[in-house]
């Protein structure tokens, strides 16, 4: 198994990516910490890792709160003794709305895409010192490279941030044997939270841009993540993998 005996956590992981990532990773031996606001739809991800014989927990988490993020590493080591992986994965869409300047927006979009990913790379990086090192899988985006129509500048900005913060991290804990890359993912089933990225038609016309021709799946975007987290990618940090089928190559 890829993941034998390392300790997770994976954030916004009741849905969409972070509960694929929760998934392949447990299935890969990982125990993860199944951490998100959504308490139901967690509960439900570590309750299907559990029956296929994986090991998980939930942990509420708000991403934007400084205490949650010590109290949800503090679980995870006083649960299973260390902290290897960190998927920041939690984030929130920037096209929910068609006021493209709204204020409050940029705001939440910061909060929750940026300061969530800086505060649980804070706290990670603490456990994985004490541990010798680990791995930290930032989630970008295609809009973290580039902008689009119709998707509020804040979220590029935030993913934007998460790209650069990923690098700055690798650069200053190389040395403590901690890596850290950032993935991005192009056109996905959309999020939650999304407005004109679930429309069919922006949706028809960012897939004219596409090589690969069609809309990605969760477990393709698991799956670079589970690479990254893995042993295998032991000398990669710093790095961006897009998984876009081909968006920013043209
Ligand atoms: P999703 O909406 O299905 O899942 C996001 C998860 O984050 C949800 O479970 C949600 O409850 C959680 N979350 C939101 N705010 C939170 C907070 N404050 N604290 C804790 N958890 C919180 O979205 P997804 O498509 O799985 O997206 C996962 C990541 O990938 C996000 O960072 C997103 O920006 C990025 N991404 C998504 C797409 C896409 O088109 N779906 C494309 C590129 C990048």
């Amino acid at each position: 198994m890829r993941l034998a005996n390392k300790i997770a956590i994976v954030s916004g992981a009741a849905s969409g990516m972070g509960a694929a990532t929760a998934r392949v990773f447990a299935r890969e031996g990982a125990k993860v910490l199944v951490a998100d606001v959504l308490e139901a739809e967690g509960k439900a991800v570590v309750a299907g890792i559990e029956a296929a014989g994986g090991t998980a927990r939930f942990q509420h988490l708000d991403v934007t709160e400084e205490e949650q993020w010590e109290a949800a590493v503090g679980a995870a080591v006083a649960a299973w003794g260390r902290l290897d992986v960190l998927v920041n994965n939690a984030g929130i869409s920037g096209s929910a709305t068609n006021d493209l300047y709204d204020t409050g927006l940029w705001d939440r979009l910061m909060a929750v895409n940026g300061r969530g990913v800086f505060l649980g790379t804070k706290y990670a990086v603490a456990a994985m010192r004490q541990a010798g090192g680990g791995s930290i899988i930032n989630l970008s985006s295609i809009s973290g490279v580039v902008g689009q129509e119709r998707i509020h500048c804040g979220y590029n900005a935030s993913k934007a941030a998460v790209r650069l913060l990923t690098k700055a991290v690798a650069t200053q804990e190389g040395a403590a044997k901690i890596r850290c890359n950032s993935v991005h993912p192009g056109l996905m089933p959309p999020m939650r939270t999304s407005g004109a990225t679930a429309d069919p038609v922006f949706r028809a016309k960012m897939l004219g841009h596409v090589p690969l021709a069609r809309s990605g799946e969760v477990d393709e975007v698991a799956n670079a993540i589970l690479f990254l987290a893995s042993d295998e990618a032991s000398y990669i940090t710093g790095a961006e993998l897009h998984v876009d089928g081909g968006y920013l190559a043209c």
